[in-house]
């Protein structure tokens, strides 16, 4: 059976390994050697798969432009899986990335019918102040969808290019789905190809990092980065000779462009009506460089394929699936300190029923998520978890001495954040939001 990823239900996706057949999303531990200090989710394998990271990792090596953008629907509350998104938001900014987060109100008028007030009041409330109290820098974008013309305008131009077909295919789209909602969707890959507009200083890599269920997104956006360029770039193949060659196609009316590219191509270059032919260049990294600043000069689209990441889900603290209409399953990030520790203190473990079984046996921290709390969020140093891991396994941990480190650890956290938020809030104004109009 093949993988079901809906961006509108929660998936419930057990074997991470099958999204690299089906979905073509490369392994993130091949990449880990090229990315300067990694993150503690790249380190921990909690970042499992990644599309085209490596001209992020190069990006980051050599201090070229490039950008990081993310998206939340203010649809209830910021919790940790909104954490674990902004956590990487804020680690590429530090990095070097210009960040982008659009705040997806058109999706929840759409998907979920609230009011644009509602929405906003759920984007401040919960996601902008959690987002900047985790370190998001003011010289980052926010905006709303609503209130973003750029998005706006090239959400319209996005939708010339994709039909009602490829939509069902893709998302699973009926005859009952809303024209607002294949909207949405529209708006949703503009979110993410706009920091490569020119006023947001052009082409460039741009990451986004998301939980496997949002790919379709991703799916979406390459497709139609490609087919709203205004070339490209084909290895080709001559039929008599078997030589290889390269080829930039482009639509006739650029003749203009073509023949500017054709004078800037070292080499043997041939000039067709709609294409060139490029024989003996063999850089095509080069050549798309040249043909993306060509294409911009004559005012085109010169779109690179947006990168992303996948990170594992956590799962909800009684076992089975995290979700918002159990908040037993979840912390919130604006849950009280006291109510955060006493959900930790009710939560499942890895451990045996009683303790004489587990100093024989040990426990199993791959099936508990108070160790998986520690692992995503609560302990930095990777030397203390191990530890931690090690003496479960050899029964010499027990789950009460866990379950009070971790409650302890959650409620400081939580107290901080609090505190930052309500900065957060002061200073909201020294921010640049673009709220709807
Ligand atoms: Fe989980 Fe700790 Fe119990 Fe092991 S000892 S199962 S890590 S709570």
């Amino acid at each position: 059976m093949n993988t079901k990823l809906d961006p509108w239900s929660s998936s419930d996706i057990t074997d991470y390994s099958k999204l690299f057949e089906e979905f073509g999303i490369s392994p993130f531990e091949n990449i880990l050697p090229e990315i300067p200090s990694p993150h503690m989710y790249m380190r921990r394998k909690i970042i499992f798969g990644h599309r085209d990271y490596e001209q992020i990792a190069e990006a980051m090596r050599t201090g070229a432009p490039f950008s990081v953008m993310d998206g939340f629907m203010p649809s209830g509350k910021v919790h940790l899986g909104h954490k674990m998104v902004m956590d990487q938001i804020v680690w590429h900014q530090e990095m070097g990335a210009s960040a982008f987060v659009g705040i997806a109100d058109r999706e929840a008028f759409s998907v979920r019918g609230f009011s644009w007030q509602k929405c906003r009041e759920i984007g401040v409330e919960e996601y902008i102040l959690s987002l900047i109290a985790l370190g998001f820098k003011p010289d980052g974008l926010i905006y709303f969808q609503s209130g973003c013309g750029s998005v706006k305008d090239l959400a319209f131009e996005l939708g010339a290019k994709v039909n009602f077909s490829e939509l069902s295919a893709i998302y699973g789209f009926s005859g009952e789905t809303s024209l607002s909602h294949m909207l949405s969707v529209a708006t949703q890959a503009a979110d993410i190809l706009q920091p490569q507009l020119e006023e947001f200083g052009g082409p460039k890599p741009v990451v986004v990092p998301v939980g496997p269920d949002q790919d379709p997104h991703l799916r979406l956006t390459r497709g139609l980065a490609g087919k709203m360029n205004m070339f490209r770039v084909e290895e080709r193949e001559d039929v008599k000779t078997g030589r290889k060659y390269l080829s930039v196609r482009g639509k006739t009316a650029q003749k203009e462009a073509l023949q500017e590219l054709k004078k800037r191509i070292p080499g043997k270059v041939k000039l067709y009506e709609e294409h060139i032919d490029v024989l003996g260049y063999p850089d095509l990294a080069g050549l798309e460089k040249l043909v993306r600043e060509v294409a911009v000069e004559f005012g085109g689209y010169a779109f690179i394929p947006p990168a992303s990441t996948y990170h594992r889900f956590m799962s909800g603290l009684q076992g089975g699936k995290m979700s918002s209409s159990i908040p037993e399953s979840q912390i919130a990030l604006t849950d009280s300190p006291k109510d955060g520790a006493k959900k930790i203190k009710r939560a499942k473990t890895g451990g045996c029923v009683t303790l004489e079984e587990q100093k024989k046996l040990g426990g199993k921290p791959e099936e508990c998520s108070v160790f998986e709390l520690m692992l995503f969020h609560l302990i930095a140093s990777d030397e203390e978890l191990l530890e931690i891991k090690q003496e479960c396994i050899s029964g010499t941990r027990m789950c009460g001495s866990c379950k009070q480190l971790a409650a302890e650890k959650m409620q400081e956290f939580l107290k901080d954040h609090q505190e930052k938020r309500e900065l957060a809030r002061e200073h909201l104004d020294e921010y640049r939001i673009i709220y709807k109009d």
